[in-house]
């Protein structure tokens, strides 16, 4: 009867706001949403087993750096 953690990505529940920047030009990146999502036609088995989807300790996102006109793959770690 143990009470089964589930972890949730901060980004995904809006409990946060985007505070990471570009690596390269140190521009606040913007969230285009989860990788999953992206990915859906090419990796069912993501979705399989997993509780909300996540597969580790992390979710990943695509952030957008509006400067270099980028996508940044990110790992969001989970809370
Ligand atoms: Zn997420
Ligand atoms: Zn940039």
């Amino acid at each position: 009867m143990g009470v089964i953690k589930i972890r949730i990505c901060p980004l995904c529940n809006g409990l946060t706001e985007i505070t990471y920047k570009c690596p390269r030009c140190n521009v606040p990146l913007k969230d285009n949403g989860r990788i999953e999502d992206f990915l859906d036609d090419y990796s069912p088995y993501l979705q399989q087993d997993l509780p909300n989807g996540y597969a580790g300790s992390t979710c990943t996102h695509l952030l957008y750096c509006p400067h270099c006109r980028e996508d940044h793959r990110w790992e969001i770690p989970l809370v």
